[in-house]
């Protein structure tokens, strides 16, 4: 599903404040796996979450997703590809605050030009599968952490990706609410979408199925050694 070589990026280039931040990634992630990536505060972890969801560029290396080079993309072409292949769920939810749950979740449909009618009916389906069926008409700021996330979950999948990655998604979340977020995740990687989940929480790294440690701008080279199937 995924695969990197070689990838550097640097934040303000050529500036006093050039930052190296990542060096030289090599990474792969086959269809299906549900791993996760640790390492400390400001290791790059978000930067490289972001070269994989196609939010951000990277300076050197290649990027391949799903067989696809994903390199000196225009950003309608960025647009299109995350539209088809990827779902992102963040720290912060990122709901919009004047929808309604429903209207969140039917959002990426929107995009993919689907009739209203089938966007609701297809968003009220994930809602209910999360067991928020009574909440698709509240706002976002009628609800629970641990309710929005779910909300955000079913947006992510909604468009059916094949690539879930998720940011600290459980960095807002106490740890009761932490475990049910990651049985969500699991149980939707069983169903087949290829799940990277970026944190600093052990807990939460080790209900995944492989740890990628990232440290120094590098991926650890003992990483392998984290896989327990
Ligand atoms: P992590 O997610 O592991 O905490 P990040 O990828 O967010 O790390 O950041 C890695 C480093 O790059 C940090 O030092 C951060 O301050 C810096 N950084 C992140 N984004 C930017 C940006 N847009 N411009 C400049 N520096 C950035
Ligand atoms: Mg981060």
């Amino acid at each position: 599903m995924i695969h990197l070589e070689n990838i550097h990026k640097t934040y303000n280039p050529g500036t006093a404040n050039a930052l190296h931040v990542l060096q030289g990634v090599n990474l792969d992630v086959a269809d299906g796996e549900f791993v996760s990536i640790m390492g400390a505060s400001g290791s790059g972890k978000s930067t490289l979450l972001n070269i994989l969801g196609i939010l951000d560029n990277y300076d050197e290396g290649n990027y391949f997703l799903a067989g696809r080079l994903i390199k000196n993309l225009t950003e309608t072409q960025a647009a299109r590809l995350r539209n088809e292949l990827i779902g992102f769920v963040f720290q912060s939810f990122n709901l919009l605050n004047f929808k309604t749950a429903l209207e969140n979740v039917a959002l990426p449909l929107y995009y993919k030009g689907i009739s209203r009618k089938k966007r609701n009916l297809l968003a009220m389906e994930q809602l209910d599968r999360m067991g928020l069926r009574d909440w698709a008409t509240h706002l976002p700021n009628e609800m629970s952490g641990g309710q929005k996330q779910r909300v955000a979950i079913a947006r992510a999948i909604v468009a059916q990706p094949k690539l879930l990655l998720a940011d600290e998604p459980t960095g807002a979340l106490d740890s009761k609410t932490t475990v049910e977020v990651m049985d969500v995740f699991r149980q939707l990687n069983a169903e087949g979408i290829t799940t990277v989940i970026v944190t600093h929480e052990q807990s939460v790294a080790d209900a995944t199925n492989r740890i990628i440690r990232i440290k120094d701008g590098n991926i650890l080279d003992n990483a392998i050694l984290d896989i327990k199937y």
